[in-house]
């Protein structure tokens, strides 16, 4: 297999933009002439600490965050965000509302419930997570809401932020800095870096500085977020190659034209194989309902199952990557994040006709 015929479509992680993986390479013996890869120096040093601070610059430039929001790098992935949250802004006595809208809700509420008092706020499980809620009951008293931007597994997302009056936190892990947001609608947001932002081993997290401020302070040092913040996350080691490729990735965001064009494209990739499922006649199926689709993460059946077991394979065969539905669902997934190309998506489409001609 190489590059050029091989379509990444990957749920996380997932494919990096080609121009950003060949600097990252021009770049990886010698970084800016230091005689040294970003790897292999220290995370105290001036050469990496312009890297990471330039990365914070684009994230706060791109998303246009206001300087009452910190902007920090993280371990751990979005799992561990799912214990900190709780652990820093559940206090005894409290509560905490849950949007349920897939798996990754689930894992959230359940790392809640060990630290405190947790209720859902709206699920749509009994409809098999198809669709995103409209209605949302907000218990007096609560003090954070938490929401799944967009659902991974399911394929669904939020097309708009729900009005809340209470602090609203975020998991943006699947649709991060692929649109423009209105960030201060958000108390936090938070996102493994391995989909739309580089590769694994960075979390993200913004937070409102008065949201910070009532944060708890028992927990284990870096445990905390405080700990972070004075730190400029440079508490302990960062992941040093991974932010610097995150940089790398918020330049080739600004390079395409900035989130809004990124957004137009997204829509454009998505559009072309959701068009094919809808002309189908039934021999694909979305599983999402039409008005909660994701842009990120398409999710389909093919009619039967023998059927979409052949689908799999010969897409396999044509060089299509990563199109088996999660483990714990079945079914097929298209992920076509950011750096994903039209063509990639114009392919799938053509493959995904061409098959359906064969077997309809
Ligand atoms: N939330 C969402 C929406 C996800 O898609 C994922 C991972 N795919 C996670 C959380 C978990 O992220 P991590 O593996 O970084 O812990």
């Amino acid at each position: 297999m190489n590059r050029e015929t091989t379509y990444n479509f990957n749920a996380g992680p997932s494919a990096l933009p080609t121009v950003v993986l060949e600097r990252a390479q021009q770049q990886l013996l010698n970084f800016e002439e230091s005689g040294m890869s970003i790897m292999e120096m220290s995370h105290r040093g001036k050469v990496y600490e312009a890297v990471h601070n330039a990365a914070i610059e684009r994230m706060r430039k791109l998303y246009n965050i206001p300087s009452d929001y910190e902007v920090l790098f993280l371990q751990g992935g979005a799992s561990l965000q799912f214990s900190m949250i709780p652990m820093n802004f559940l206090a005894e006595g409290e509560k905490a509302g849950y949007i349920m809208t897939g798996s990754w809700s689930e894992k959230a509420i359940k790392e809640a419930k060990m630290v405190g008092a947790t209720y859902e706020v709206a699920s749509t499980k009994d409809n098999h997570y198809k669709n995103i809620p409209t209605t949302f009951n907000v218990e007096e008293g609560t003090r954070y809401v938490h929401m799944t931007s967009n659902n991974t597994i399911f394929g669904t997302q939020f097309k708009t932020t729900p009005d809340i009056n209470v602090p609203l936190i975020a998991d943006m892990s699947s649709d991060i800095m692929s649109k423009p947001i209105d960030v201060t609608k958000f108390a936090m947001i938070y996102a493994g870096a391995q989909k739309n932002l580089g590769p694994s081993g960075v979390t993200v997290a913004i937070i409102r500085k008065d949201f910070l401020a009532t944060a708890k302070t028992e927990n284990p040092t870096v445990l905390q977020y405080a700990t972070h913040v004075k730190n400029n996350s440079l508490y302990h080691t960062p992941p040093t190659f991974g932010i610097y490729m995150l940089g790398e990735v918020l330049k080739w965001i600004e390079e395409q034209g900035g989130l809004e064009a990124v957004n137009q494209q997204n829509e454009m990739k998505a559009a072309l194989i959701y068009d094919v499922i809808d002309g189908s006649e039934g021999f694909y199926t979305g599983h999402a309902d039409k008005d909660s689709r994701s842009l990120m993460n398409i999710t389909f059946r093919v009619a039967d199952e023998a059927l979409e077991q052949q689908f799999l394979t010969e897409a396999a065969e044509a060089g299509f990557v990563g199109l088996n539905g999660h483990r714990s669902v079945g079914g097929c997934r298209a992920s076509a994040y950011n750096a994903v190309p039209v063509a990639a998506c114009q392919a799938l489409a053509d493959f995904m006709k061409a098959f359906m001609a064969k077997h309809k």
